[in-house]
């Protein structure tokens, strides 16, 4: 009889001590894409230790971007790494919470799965764990399953007690435990310390779980000494103590840490045939990153600048917008409150394109229609983008189609012209209107475009994560003052893309392009952006003849870097 063969599917677990922020998420993503390249089909999942049952109610402050996946998800940013390093596509199952964990749990309790037993941590919430991570192994050779917080936090205790279990449940050779610390170097005695590792490890042994490697975060590299010291406190080999070394840009890891040898080890230790990944996609990219041809300045104006982590696929969308046209992007956060404030467009003058990315909430609105306005009237090459395209139309309703006080309901009850609001009728995700539209919807392109231009197709699919939406009342007013409904639901119900005429790049839309931009494949609407700033940067060299900006503006000749030149050339494609 022929025996039936089922592939073995392996797992590695990533979990991370000394303190967070080490850059757990970017290690996993890079082990998925060392993987990746060496021929193995992967998936990534996160398991984050907070109660809530999902990111979507935190504060971007607290906690950095929501992500959002196709199947509308929203989800810790670590997806979005996962997505921008390898192909993998990342789901609702590709992110649990202990609050979807114990949620679950609960609902079961009150339908009375647990059959009279008294429900626990262990077994119930470590089987419920367990249960999620198998969940996502379908298809894949291996799951990278990332533990979020820190060795030795009380909340992680359930999630380390259900992976520790889990290698007992399948084949040991089948799971791989990596531990990411950090390898501190003390300037002052002039030497790295192995103490925080070596404590982290116990730790980890502590709950039973001992690591196979361990990712050495450090800015030296590490001698064979030290590594031969980790080995021993840590009761791992030699060759399994990997430097991390703090690199210039995250798209360096993969690359770095296979010098260490990682990818031949993990690929050793479980068993697999080791091959050498195809890494030239990783090379091109870090050589457009170190050796640009030029640079473009983007000016963000948002609420959240602070913290740059609430606007973390953006920010990586812009360098994949740079990449794909050899540029280095220099980013100026701009508050927008700041903007609202006597002069304050000032600080956009000397930038090269200004985006408008999502947000929620009325503070700052006003100083994010001014940077709008700036771009419309001096012709900078703008984005806007979901909040950004709620502004965008606000902005034209307001100054050029004469509606004045025009605004979203979102933050005005009493405006005379609710240009964007609630669609009441509209079923999205068989929900009633008010509720967001989330995750991934199809749009279809005008063929006159600079959208479609971009793309280079008709048929569009982008991820959502809204309430509110252009209200169609005004379209045949707006078209008629000069704005281009340039994408819409396939139905045309819904307004996806605006574009203006007489303006050499000016682009919004209704979802958020950054979510699909990866460094191997820059998003459309991103590279078209850094292109048209590049060619808007390049149109004003004559002013400065040579000389640097800085002191021609200094010599008061003009008055900022572009000035408004009336009728500039349209046309913006090199
Ligand atoms: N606050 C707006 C809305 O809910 C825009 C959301 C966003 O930018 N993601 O529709």
């Amino acid at each position: 009889m022929k025996r039936k063969t089922h592939k073995r599917v392996k797992y590695i677990f990533v979990t991370g001590g000394v303190l967070s922020s080490l850059g757990k998420g970017i290690a996993a993503a890079s082990i998925g894409s060392l993987l990746e390249c060496s021929g193995l089909k992967i998936t990534l999942m996160k398991l984050d230790p907070y109660i809530n049952v999902d990111p979507g109610t935190m504060n971007p402050f607290q906690h950095g971007e929501v992500y959002v996946t196709d199947d509308g998800a929203e989800a810790d940013l670590d997806l979005g790494h996962y997505e921008r390093f390898t192909h993998a596509r990342m789901r609702r199952a590709n992110n649990v919470t202990a609050g979807r964990i114990y949620h679950d749990v609960i609902q079961k309790e009150r339908r009375g799965d647990y059959l009279g037993s008294t429900v626990q941590v262990i077994p119930h919430i470590t089987d419920e764990i367990k249960k999620h991570i198998r969940e996502v192994r379908h298809g894949v050779d291996a799951v990278i399953c990332e533990i979020g917080g820190t060795v030795g936090d009380i909340e992680s205790l359930p999630f380390l007690e259900a992976i520790r279990q889990f290698r007992y449940e399948v084949r040991p050779k089948d799971v791989l435990y990596v531990h990411l610390t950090l390898v501190p170097y003390i300037r002052t005695a002039g030497e790295v310390k192995t103490k925080p590792t070596q404590h982290s490890v116990q730790k980890l042994r502590e709950i039973g779980i001992q690591p196979d490697i361990l990712l050495c975060r450090t800015e030296k590299l590490l001698s064979k000494s030290i590594k031969k010291k980790i080995a021993l406190f840590c009761n791992v080999d030699v060759d399994s103590v990997i430097t991390a070394m703090d690199v210039k840009s995250i798209y360096q890891v993969p690359l770095s840490l296979h010098k260490e040898g990682l990818c031949a080890n993990i690929l050793r230790k479980l068993g697999l045939p080791v091959r050498e990944p195809n890494l030239e996609q990783w090379q091109d990219i870090n050589l457009k990153i170190k050796k640009p041809e030029g640079e473009v300045d983007i000016a963000i104006v948002g609420k959240y600048i602070e913290l740059k982590e609430s606007y973390k696929s953006l920010s990586e969308a812009l360098v994949h917008g740079g990449i794909g046209n050899n540029l280095q992007v220099n980013f100026h956060w701009v508050d927008a409150e700041d903007l609202e404030k006597e002069n304050g467009t000032q600080k956009l003058e000397h930038c090269d394109g200004v985006l408008v990315p999502g947000g929620f909430g009325e503070r700052g609105i006003e100083g994010k229609i001014e940077a709008v306005q700036f771009a419309r009237e001096r012709k900078v090459p703008f984005f806007g983008i979901c909040l950004g395209m709620h502004c965008a139309v606000i902005e034209f309703a307001r100054h050029v189609a004469n509606l004045k006080k025009a605004n979203s309901a979102e933050f005005s009850s009493t405006s005379p012209y609710l240009i964007i609001d609630l669609l009441p009728d509209q079923n999205m995700n068989g929900n009633k209107g008010g509720t967001m539209r989330l995750g991934e919807f199809p749009c279809q392109l005008r063929k006159n475009s600079k959208a479609f231009q971009a793309y280079g197709f008709r048929e569009i699919c982008e991820r959502h994560r809204h309430r509110y939406e252009f209200n169609n009342q005004y379209r045949i007013q707006l078209e008629e003052a000069g704005i281009q409904f340039s994408g819409l639901s396939p139905n045309g119900n819904l307004v996806e893309i605006v574009e203006i005429e007489n303006h050499p790049w000016f682009v919004a839309g209704q979802f958020h392009p950054e979510f699909k931009s990866s460094p191997m494949e820059p998003h459309p609407l991103f590279k078209a952006f850094i292109a048209a700033a590049r060619t808007f940067r390049k149109s004003f060299p004559d002013k400065c003849q040579g000389r640097p900006m800085e002191e021609v503006i200094a010599a008061g000749e003009v008055a900022f870097k572009y000035p408004y030149v009336a009728g500039r050339p349209e046309g913006m494609e090199d």
